[in-house]
């Protein structure tokens, strides 16, 4: 169900893959609503009860919806999967709530996938011709019934794993099992995260750290664009793939939407949000009495804000926790006052102030405007916006709800116009090299499709990143070029 209030990108899905000497199922449950701001539509939990059976519990609804101690009991065994949706491809029905299970000649497979598959829809058209028949319409069917159909002809679960994705391009992570063993899979440019930690009896995937601490253990590393790994109870095996020399770590789980306690590639992500903060206030300072954060959005950035531009930070902004999800509200109008219900001015910080709004992101601007009319109208002098994302301008492909160019207020508008639209008095993004600097890492090692419009992989009909562009390259050589690098990295 979605908050149709919410003027957000929507979050994807979140993934964790567990082996202990212990029930999994209670450490998966846990680890679900430890990722729960990942996806709130749906949620499911896989297990192996033995070498070969997979049994799986899955509903609409946040994890506490789903599980009880009654569905939770009747999931024992020491090895599973876990996953929490939101929908980015495939419809919000129950037929495409993950993991999905299907059986194989070596036992059941499960599978979890939290990103987008670029060729899906090509690949899809390609099987149905020779005769495959789906039965829901996400692209997490079409890889697992591609790995079923290679483990027909080959025993080694990592080679079957290996050719099917070979046929597969875009962002993705992935917690599959094959009877009772447990992998991580990560894309070749690790677009979409995953890590790799130890808990208590065993070991696992997810993604995202702060699972691991939640549940008594600790972050090992991250998992390597394009690598496999195998867990066991005692330890986990990493089949590894030659590098392709390239990364693409997507800069909005930097921004937006990592949990400000995880670690991405080393680097904290609170930290990471202080800093936007603080390049923001350098690059776009301004005078003004007061720094307020949307809540809960902009307040790690706010704080990294206050300390360079020495501004003192408040709450001015109340958040209504109580009114998120469920919170549906037909047209426009109804819409606007929900942004009413969620969020509420508090006079006494405001009145009088010459204030700035800190967010993380602007996507379609409504809710901004909302924002500032509302504090204005608390009777702020100036209202002033500052946003820790560069201008997104342009669709992710890699698993995140930003489709079309069109739902994006800065399509086609200066800087002042969006300050316009939003009806504030000034307006400031972060640049693209700030952010970069921030991240504290290196652009050719970012995906910043969202905000460049230039892309990590190949995407019908938008321009490759390097100057790579669609022009320069026939279909035919790209094709070519994409195919031997990826057997030369299966082969060695
Ligand atoms: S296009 Fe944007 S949101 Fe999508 S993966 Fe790249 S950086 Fe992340």
């Amino acid at each position: 169900m979605r908050d149709l209030s919410a003027d957000r990108a929507e979050d994807k899905c979140g993934v964790v893959g567990i082996s202990s000497d212990e029930n999994v199922a209670s450490y998966l449950y846990a680890s679900l609503r430890i990722l729960q701001h990942r996806g709130q539509n749906s949620a499911g939990i896989a297990v192996s009860s033995d070498q070969e059976t997979i049994k799986a519990v899955r509903g609409m609804g946040l994890a506490h919806e789903v599980f009880n101690a009654e569905n939770l009991s009747s999931l024992t065994g020491r090895s599973g999967i876990g996953h929490v949706r939101y929908p980015t491809t495939g419809d919000d029905m129950l037929e495409n709530v993950q993991p999905l299970v299907l059986s194989s000649g070596v036992g059941d497979v499960a599978l979890a996938h939290n990103g987008d598959i670029v060729n899906s829809e090509r690949l899809r058209e390609k099987l149905e011709d020779e005769g495959w028949a789906f039965f829901s319409t996400t692209d997490t069917e079409l890889v697992i019934r591609m790995i079923v159909n290679e483990l027909k002809d080959l025993i080694d679960p990592v080679k079957a794993v290996r050719n099917a994705l070979k046929r597969i391009e875009g962002g993705y992570a992935f917690t599959l099992m094959i009877g009772s063993k447990v992998f991580g899979i990560r894309d070749p440019l690790g677009i979409r995260p995953l890590v790799l930690g130890r808990i208590p009896g065993g070991f696992a995937v997810a993604s995202e750290s702060v699972v691991f601490e939640m549940l008594g253990g600790s972050l090992i590393r991250d998992v390597q664009p394009g690598e496999i790994v195998e867990l066991t109870t005692e330890d986990y095996v990493s089949y590894s793939a030659p590098s392709l020399g390239e990364k693409a770590n997507c800069m909005f789980e930097y921004v937006y939407f990592a949990r400000p306690d995880s670690v991405i590639d080393g680097r904290s992500v609170f930290d990471v949000r202080v800093e936007v903060g603080r390049m923001l206030a350098k690059e776009r300072p301004v005078e003004a009495d007061v720094v307020i954060p949307v809540p809960d959005s902009g307040r790690t950035h706010a704080i990294g804000f206050c300390e360079e531009s020495g501004i003192p930070m408040s709450e001015g902004l109340m958040k209504n926790r109580f009114v998120e999800r469920t919170f549906i509200l037909p047209d426009q109008k109804a819409r606007e006052a929900g942004v009413r219900m969620k969020l509420n001015p508090i006079r006494s910080v405001i009145k009088g102030k010459r204030v700035v709004i800190i967010d993380d992101s602007i996507v379609r601007g409504t809710t901004m405007r909302q924002i500032v009319q509302m504090v204005r109208e608390a009777g702020a002098t100036e209202v002033h916006v500052r946003i820790g994302c560069p201008r997104i301008i342009a669709p992710c492909y890699y698993g995140i709800d930003m489709k079309t160019r069109n739902q994006f207020i800065a399509t086609g508008r200066t800087e002042a116009e969006i300050a316009k639209e939003i009806t504030a008095d000034s307006l400031g993004y972060i640049s693209i090299e700030g952010l970069v600097k921030a991240i504290g890492s290196k652009h050719a090692e970012l995906c910043l499709g969202c905000v460049t419009a230039e892309y990590p992989t190949r995407v019908p009909g938008e321009r490759m990143r390097f100057q790579r562009s669609i022009e320069s390259y026939s279909e035919s050589q790209i094709r070519h070029e994409v195919a031997t690098r990826v057997d030369a990295r299966i082969d060695s």
